[in-house]
């Protein structure tokens, strides 16, 4: 229950804008966001760096309306990119298309990536497409494959909470993608995805398995795990070892300010890891999923409040 009003609520425009303006909230965001400018971003990547933690970039933004917010959008990857270059750190960028024209049609939008992708290339680095609500799946996979002919450096996510998924990962294994696997963070219909965690959680362990197959692998297939639950982290191990998967052939992911602790012992244990770094003054529906992934975070922020 707690879990769809928070995500209906992440949509809700009057809501958004009575908490982007409420000090606690704002304060409370900056658990998951490391800032609102790109000063505050790279210096949480250098950060990570130090730590032996690669980053992946994510300019917070989605669903914007008109052709100018979607090229600001795209302007603002170029820059950032130039900013991972100079100052020499290792990070992806991480994409939202709707952030960058999605809603304004295809070409716009893909026109737009192509973009970023050109100049992550003159960098030296690689784009992840991040997958949204299922109004956009097909229409973002339609995407990646077009660009993907043009540019290797892009990759894509899969979420295990829908039932097309198994589909989806066969057929990218069969073309060597790049997948970011994790459980999925929208609101969407038993008819398109698992209503029961413990089935999300089946088909995550599924997925991964495939992922990390040695014909997938053959075919320069690589997997990004994205998820902070132990019982994924280690069922992966256990696969990995068992296959004799190569370190270096792929990697976990997690976000900025979750499970930390989990992040460097995977360091430790010498496995590479990638945290999402997102930052931005967009940050309230990026904000409003964390919440709904897990509502004692909603405590968090009631604690700030009697705080203040
Ligand atoms: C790098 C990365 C990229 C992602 N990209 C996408 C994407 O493109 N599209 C998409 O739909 N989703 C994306 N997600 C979100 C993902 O789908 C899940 O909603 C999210 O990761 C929570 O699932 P989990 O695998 O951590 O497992 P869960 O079973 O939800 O959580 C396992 C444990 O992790 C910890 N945890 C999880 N979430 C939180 C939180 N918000 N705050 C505090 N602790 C938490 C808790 O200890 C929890 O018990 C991404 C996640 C990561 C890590």
């Amino acid at each position: 229950m707690m879990r769809s009003m928070l995500l209906w609520l992440s949509r809700n425009k009057q809501v958004r804008q009575l908490m982007m303006n409420w000090g606690v909230a704002r304060r409370a965001a900056r658990r998951f966001v490391a800032g609102e400018t790109i000063d505050d971003a790279l210096a949480a990547i250098r950060e990570l760096n130090a730590q032996g933690i690669t980053a992946t970039l994510d300019h917070l933004g989605e669903n914007v309306e008109t052709r100018e917010d979607a090229v600001r959008a795209t302007d603002d990857y170029l820059k950032v990119l130039d900013a991972i270059g100079q100052a020499g750190l290792t990070s992806h960028v991480s994409i939202k298309l709707t952030a960058l024209g999605l809603d304004l049609g295809d070409d716009i939008c893909r026109e737009n990536v192509a973009r970023i992708l050109a100049k992550a290339k003159d960098v030296g680095t690689r784009v992840r497409i991040d997958m949204e609500s299922t109004e956009y799946t097909d229409r973002t996979l339609a995407i990646y494959r077009r660009l993907r002919a043009e540019y290797d450096n892009v990759g894509i996510v899969i979420q295990s909470y829908l039932y097309r998924s198994e589909a989806d990962i066969a057929a990218l294994c069969e073309e060597g993608a790049h997948v970011r696997l994790c459980k999925g963070a929208y609101k969407e219909p038993p008819t398109l995805a698992f209503p029961k965690k413990a089935d999300v959680d089946a088909n995550y362990v599924r997925l991964m398995k495939m992922l990390l197959s040695a014909p997938a692998r053959a075919k320069g297939t690589r997997a990004a795990l994205a998820t902070h639950d132990p019982k994924m982290i280690d069922a992966a191990r256990q696969f990995a070892e068992a296959e004799m998967v190569p370190r270096d052939e792929f990697e976990f992911q997690m976000l900025h300010g979750i499970r930390r602790d989990l992040q460097q012992q995977l360091v430790a244990d010498g496995y590479a890891v990638r945290v999402y770094v997102p930052y931005g003054t967009e940050w309230y529906p990026y904000f409003m999923r964390r919440l709904a992934e897990r509502p004692a975070n909603v405590w968090f922020i009631v604690s700030n409040f009697f705080k203040k």
